[in-house]
């Protein structure tokens, strides 16, 4: 099976952050692969804006680079590299000062779709909305896209709507969180909503318990300065983890469109109850063999920031009464890995005499749905161990692995390509609306705070772990059991 491609209109996409890490890592390789599909118009515009010196000839030059070496295999197509390139230009852009603004404006056409990427720090947010309106570059029907991180607290989440909200209107705005784009968490809607198997059981009488994990085997790197101001808490779990937890939660929308999904979602993050103290792990990797701790990572002897945290939250409504989630992050771990594992309850009553059905190898199906490094679903099962006499049972994945659905070759679009077209097509079903934004900090606030008061110290845990003892014992307590971090 080939995935279809749905052709979008002619676009202009100005890019300010052009330059930067996450333009060249992600988003110019992502529309060159959009490009190669077929998806992008031959007369669309690519405009990358910063405030390096660049014609449009070095511009090119530097993001073939870039493809070169964040996408090896898409750019040894060199004639197609050639023409996608062709569509790219360059204006050297001061978002706080007015050097460039009056070129731009040249640039960009009135009467096709507008898409300002804002890929530069959450400081330059204002100003950049404050010029595109000053200079009339951008109208009523532009749209912009912003990335994380959105505010640091509640208080910085409103004030950056607000200083958005002076020049656009909410549906203009596109708050980006990559894990909505991922092929993957659209299709555990596709799963929960297209099909009649599922969606009876999505309840605290049928579910268990459910696990979101997301580990990095990477530590800070070279982002500690930043890090080490924000944790575990504002970078993953405040809201990567928490849309994630707010999709598999979240009631039926009425219908797969923007307002209807979000405003479900909304409903999960209100549902949150305050989490107890106990409740939650946080924990600082140490060193391991000839690789640095965080310590000495992010340059802070006395560091109290988390690179690591476990938590168990309930959700107060009729569906989730009595089914805890746990959600798990963090860096150093032992393998990459980021999954949602929906563990069911083992079936009422046992009319087998199966003497394998242990506290360690449970017979009781599980959903999991990994986001990464391999997107796909299984599906646990039992049944009877084939050929074995008697009625031994085992469980076995039905395996619902992409790659292998979609056929030799076939590859999804990954998150940005998706989320980027998703914006000229103008669906912003699969990004955060500022009020979702505000209650995911509104949640989050008192419980850093509540750390701040008393001085929480994180537990150290050993690089390549799976987290410190602790987050083991938060399971262990309630009789359950992390599922193992594995590719
Ligand atoms: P970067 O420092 O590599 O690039 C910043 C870009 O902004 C450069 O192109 C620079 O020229 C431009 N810039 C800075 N000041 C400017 C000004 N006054 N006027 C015009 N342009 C200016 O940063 P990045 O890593 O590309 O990150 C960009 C944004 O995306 C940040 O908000 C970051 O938090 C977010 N983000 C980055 C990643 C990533 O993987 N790099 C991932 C998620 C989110």
């Amino acid at each position: 099976m080939v995935s279809r491609v749905i052709p979008v209109d002619e676009f202009d996409l100005v890019i300010f952050g052009g330059t930067g890490d996450l333009a060249r890592r992600k988003i110019l390789p992502g529309l060159f692969r959009r490009y190669c599909a077929g998806q992008m118009p031959p007369n669309a515009r690519i405009i990358g804006a910063a405030r390096s010196d660049y014609d449009d000839a070095g511009y090119r030059d530097l993001i073939r680079l870039a493809v070169a070496e964040f996408d090896a295999d898409s750019a040894k197509d060199t004639a197609k590299l050639d023409g996608f390139l062709a569509q790219l230009s360059y204006v050297t852009v001061d978002a706080r000062g007015t050097q460039g603004w009056d070129t731009l404006a040249t640039l960009v056409r009135p009467d096709v779709v507008k898409a300002f990427y804002f890929s530069v720090g959450p400081g330059l947010f204002g100003d950049l909305a404050e010029r595109l309106h000053l200079h009339e570059i951008a109208d009523s029907a532009s749209r912009i896209v912003v990335e994380k991180p959105f505010g640091r607290d509640l208080d910085s989440a409103k004030a950056l709507n607000a200083d958005l909200a002076a020049h656009f209107d909410e549906t203009q705005i596109y708050r980006i969180d990559h894990y909505l784009g991922k092929e993957t968490v659209q299709n555990l809607m596709a799963v929960r909503f297209g099909n009649v198997l599922f969606e009876p059981l999505w309840n605290s009488q049928y579910i268990d318990h459910i696990q979101i994990t997301v580990a990095e085997t990477v530590g800070v790197g070279g982002r500690g300065g930043y890090y080490d101001k924000s944790g575990a808490m504002r970078d993953m779990v405040q809201n990567h983890l928490m849309q994630l937890l707010c999709l598999i939660a979240m009631e039926p929308p009425n219908k797969f469109g923007p307002d209807a999904v979000r405003d479900e979602k909304l409903k999960v993050i209100r549902a949150l109850e305050a989490v107890q103290a106990h409740h939650i792990v946080r924990g600082q990797y140490g060193p391991l063999a000839d690789e640095q701790g965080y310590r000495e990572d992010v340059e802070n002897a006395r560091s109290f920031t988390e690179s690591f945290i476990a938590m168990k939250l309930h959700i107060a409504n009729w569906r989730w009464a009595g089914t805890p989630f746990y959600l798990r992050t963090g860096k150093r771990l032992k393998a990459q890995s980021s999954e949602i594992a929906v563990v069911f309850k083992p079936a009422p009553h046992s009319i087998f005499d199966d003497e394998t059905d242990t506290e360690n190898n449970p017979k009781r199906n599980v959903l999991i749905i990994k986001l990464q490094p391999n997107e796909g679903m299984t599906l646990d099962v039992t049944i009877k161990e084939p050929g074995q006499g008697g009625m031994r049972l085992i469980n076995v994945p039905l395996d619902m692995t992409f790659a292998e659905a979609l056929g030799e070759g076939a590859q999804a679009p990954d998150a940005y390509e998706r989320l980027i077209m998703d914006v000229i097509r103008g669906n912003q079903t699969l990004f955060m609306r500022g009020d979702e934004v505000e209650a995911a900090w509104g949640w989050t606030d008192p419980i850093i705070e509540g750390w701040q008061a008393r001085s929480d110290v994180p537990k150290t845990y050993d690089s390549g772990s799976a987290g410190p003892e602790d987050a083991l014992m938060l399971m262990h307590r309630d009789n359950r059991r992390w599922m193992e971090i594995k590719p």
